[in-house]
């Protein structure tokens, strides 16, 4: 690879490839892919103009914080958040067509989330939030969930996902918080920790157990329409996304009516979660963003850093990481788009997956109704979590690599590919630890393999690059699965 190949990269063009392939196949015709493209240029252009990648340098020094029991963000942040969302109003693309929207869903949320999260990944968790709420509602709508969908729609309603306690991470199962008919109404009550747009955001779903006589009866998912009775505790310092606040929640007596339960009473994790993976898309595309962040700084370094009087990437070292990056960028997006995609299908109700050449009609049709539910939810898990651990753990390691190739200046904050660094490391821990993915993997193993023709993109790709062989290792067995 030469210098001249590093610097013809397309950083874009794999979007449009990617997207035309999979959107017609779900169904979306090319004015809606148009539609599609005019917003993602949209908002490019907006946070192009407002220079949003300087001030997200300036809101990573200021972070956030909780004054008088309320979570304070900078001013032009929030102004930002609410330009984007209410002036094109983003959601109203994410509801069904019957409620007036495009039926947009996980294909076109992830390349939304890349756009923004090349400015700065904490805008694009307090975008793109609201969009997991928007998912359950519309995965497990009733009529009462309209005007709250509605009111997304209009830019007047941010989401927040209150599921981990302190002592239910991983296992969320284990949760403390409680939830109690009284009347018409559920009563909430717990403390929840790490929680994105906490405190802020006005309409979240909360996790807790359902409690009947005392007695633990199952898990409750509800929709929370506003912030009487919840006081956010402190905003966690952390070491990157600064200006994204990550709220302690009290939930004091908070009551919502019984129609506020998200799928069925007493199986609320379950159904949730087997639905509720877009927001591991979301962050399979952070990482997208951030490769490509990292890849653009560390080429435009190594060209103008000298050392023994040479550009540094004349040293075949430093040429060799950035051809990594360079390799590994496209093999991310496959990852990404194919989760979007299928889960689309999925939640569709279609089998998850191309069978067959028949597209939605024809062998794939009859393939679909031979594939029981279990393993169309099991497909579906697997492509996210194949996305999520791929796309997260690579692009760690090019954040190592970017910073190597910045020197000393890698390790100072004034150099966005420090902020970038400090941003991805949450990347492999939150909406599911790589180890757990991992363990979603295996289990799902068997699920994919009932599919005929199925195709292991790992398998399809030329060679291995460095950032998959250090995958691969930590996960021993990965490379035979993904
Ligand atoms: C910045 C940030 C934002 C977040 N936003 C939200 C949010 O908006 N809403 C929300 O509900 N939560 C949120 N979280 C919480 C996040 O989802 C959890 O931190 C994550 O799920 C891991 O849980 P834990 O931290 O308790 O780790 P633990 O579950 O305690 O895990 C600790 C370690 O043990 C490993 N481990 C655990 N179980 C197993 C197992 N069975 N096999 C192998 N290894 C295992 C883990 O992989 C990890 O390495 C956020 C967290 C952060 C840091």
């Amino acid at each position: 690879m030469s210098v001249e190949d590093l610097e013809n990269f397309n950083l874009n063009a794999k979007r449009k490839e990617l997207i035309n392939r999979y959107a017609p196949k779900l169904g979306f015709d090319q004015d809606a892919i148009d539609v599609f493209f005019d917003i993602i240029s949209t908002i490019d252009t907006i946070l192009e103009k407002k220079d949003i990648r300087t001030k997200a340098r300036e809101w990573d020094h200021i972070g956030v914080k909780v004054e008088d029991g309320k979570v304070i963000l900078p001013k032009d942040f929030e102004e930002i958040v609410y330009e984007i969302i209410r002036d094109n109003q983003l959601y109203s693309f994410f509801l069904p067509e019957d409620l007036g929207g495009m039926g947009f869903g996980n294909l076109f949320q992830g390349p939304i989330s890349e756009v923004i999260a090349t400015y700065d990944i904490s805008l694009q968790i307090m975008i793109m939030i609201s969009l997991s709420v928007i998912e359950a509602l519309v995965q497990y709508y009733k009529p009462n969930f309209e005007p709250i969908l509605q009111e997304f729609a209009e830019g007047k309603r941010l989401g927040y996902v209150a599921f981990s306690e302190p002592g239910a991470g991983s296992n969320l199962e284990a949760v403390k918080s409680t939830s109690e008919l009284v009347g018409d109404e559920y009563v909430l009550n717990g403390t929840k920790v790490w929680i994105s747009n906490g405190g802020y955001a006005n309409t979240g779903l909360f996790l807790a157990q359902n409690i009947v006589n005392g007695k633990r009866e199952g898990t409750n998912v509800f929709l929370v329409t506003d912030l009487d009775g919840i006081t956010p505790l402190r905003v966690e310092e952390k070491s990157g996304l600064h200006v994204s606040p990550t709220a302690q929640l009290l939930f004091e007596n908070v009551t919502v009516p019984k129609e506020n339960v998200i799928a069925e009473v007493g199986d609320g994790y379950r159904k949730v979660l087997e639905r509720l993976m877009g927001m591991r898309v979301g962050v399979s595309f952070q990482g997208i963003a951030a490769a490509k962040r990292l890849f653009v700084q560390a080429l435009d370094y190594a060209k103008t850093r000298e050392q023994f009087k040479r550009p540094i990437i004349q040293f075949p070292v430093i040429e060799k990481k950035l051809t990594e990056m360079m390799r590994t960028i496209p093999r991310m997006e496959e990852y990404g788009y194919r989760a979007g995609y299928t889960l689309d299908r999925y939640n569709k109700g279609w089998v998850p997956v191309d069978v067959g050449a028949g597209g939605k009609e024809g062998p794939e049709k009859q393939a679909a109704s031979m594939v029981p539910g279990a393993v169309r939810g099991g497909l579906a898990h697997h492509f996210v979590s194949s996305s999520k651990i791929y796309t997260s753990e690579v692009v760690n390691q090019m954040a190592y690599d970017a910073t190597q190739i910045f020197g000393g200046n890698g390790f100072v904050a004034e150099y966005e590919v420090n902020k970038v660094m400090r941003d991805v490391r949450v990347l492999a821990i939150y909406e599911g630890t790589s180890e757990i993915h991992n363990q979603i993997l295996h289990k799902t193993e068997k699920a994919v393999e009932m599919i005929p023709n199925f195709e292991r993109l790992y398998q399809t790709f030329d060679g291995s690059t460095v950032y998959e062989r250090i995958l691969f290792e930590r996960f021993p067995g990965l490379d035979k699965i993904i």
